[in-house]
């Protein structure tokens, strides 16, 4: 089977019924992003840059960051990369940072980490934004923000990287020849002013892994919530769904970065539910490739409709029986 996906790498993701979808990888480490070339992948749809913070014994200077960055994106070439500013805090805390402020945390996840601390530690930001800014001189820089929760967090996240762009452009400094900025969707609260944030959004995209345990108040990692952590149960597809269709009437491109567009049968659910940008863990493009070369789509749009209006009661068995006679 590893010969089969291999023989994909040059091969399109293209459905059955001829509809392209995107299929770019995360990454964190400069190593990863061979990922992209070996894995023949559209580009990096999540470069999670707290990596370099996390395996760093003091802060990252500005230069060290500029320098990760810029060889990133040599080693994308054409390919697109969006970068995530810092998702540090919380289960994330940092030696060398001082996270007094936050106290003793007893829900880390819901705590003083990604934008929430990077738009108090402006210094940290306005670092980041600066790397970032040089690194994509003369190309086209995606940048993208995590744990939003509020439009305004966005907007003065956003604010940080334009002050920077001034500053840069007013020395006569080379700029990217264009900044999306982008935001991820993982705090439920989001959805519900998704209205008000998208014609200001470049992109978006919906990191499942800290979505799913919000909306289900169930521990991503806790062992004896698993099974109540379902990325194929009614209500995360109905959430999804209802993303997807004002995103789409906006023109803002959708993604999908978190774990769940890396599994085949949660992938092929979510194209039935409109998303065909997925970002995943490098091991399943593959997979995920051959998935979809078998898949018809508008089969399966037709069918989510079907489940989502009057969800079978086990919905994973029914997705399960209806890929294998499908074929896919
Ligand atoms: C997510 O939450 O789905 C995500 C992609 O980000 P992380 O896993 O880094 O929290
Ligand atoms: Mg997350």
């Amino acid at each position: 089977r590893r010969a089969a996906f291999n023989a994909l790498r040059t091969e399109p993701p293209v459905t059955a019924d001829g509809h392209r979808v995107t299929v770019m990888v995360n990454a964190g480490l400069r190593d990863d992003v061979a990922a992209v070339e070996l894995t023949g992948a559209d580009g990096i749809g999540l470069f999670r840059t707290e990596f370099q913070f996390l395996v760093s014994a003091t802060l990252p200077a500005r230069e060290r960051q500029q320098r990760l960055y810029r060889d990133v994106l040599d080693a994308a070439g054409d390919k697109p990369v969006v970068f995530r500013t810092v998702d540090i805090g919380g289960d994330k805390a940092l030696p060398y940072l001082d996270h007094d402020e936050a106290g003793e945390e007893e829900n880390p996840a819901m705590g003083w980490r990604a934008l929430r601390l990077a738009l108090e530690r402006e210094g940290l930001m306005k670092a980041q934004a600066r790397a970032l800014i040089e690194a994509g001189a003369g190309r086209t820089l995606n940048v993208m923000f995590p744990m939003v929760s509020e439009p305004w967090e966005f907007d003065e996240a956003r604010a940080i990287f334009e002050t920077q762009r001034a500053w840069l452009a007013d020395r006569g400094r080379k700029l990217p020849n264009q900044i999306r900025y982008g935001a991820m969707l993982e705090v439920p609260a989001l959805a519900e002013v998704l209205d008000l944030l998208l014609p200001r959004l470049d992109f978006l995209s919906i990191g499942t892994n800290d979505l799913t345990q919000f909306l289900f108040a169930a521990d991503r990692a806790h062992p004896k919530l698993a099974v109540r952590y379902d990325w194929l149960s009614p209500s995360i597809l109905r959430f999804l769904a209802r993303v997807t269709a004002p995103a789409r009437a906006a023109g803002v491109p959708l993604a999908v970065c978190g774990e769940m567009g890396g599994r085949p049968l949660e992938a092929l659910a979510l194209i039935g539910l409109g998303i065909d940008r997925l970002s995943i863990t490098p091991a399943a493009v593959g997979p995920i490739k051959a998935m979809v070369r078998t898949l018809d789509r508008a089969a399966i749009t037709a069918a989510m409709a079907g489940w989502l209006a009057d969800p079978p009661a086990d919905l994973r068995g029914t997705l399960t029986a209806w890929a294998a006679a499908a074929g896919v």
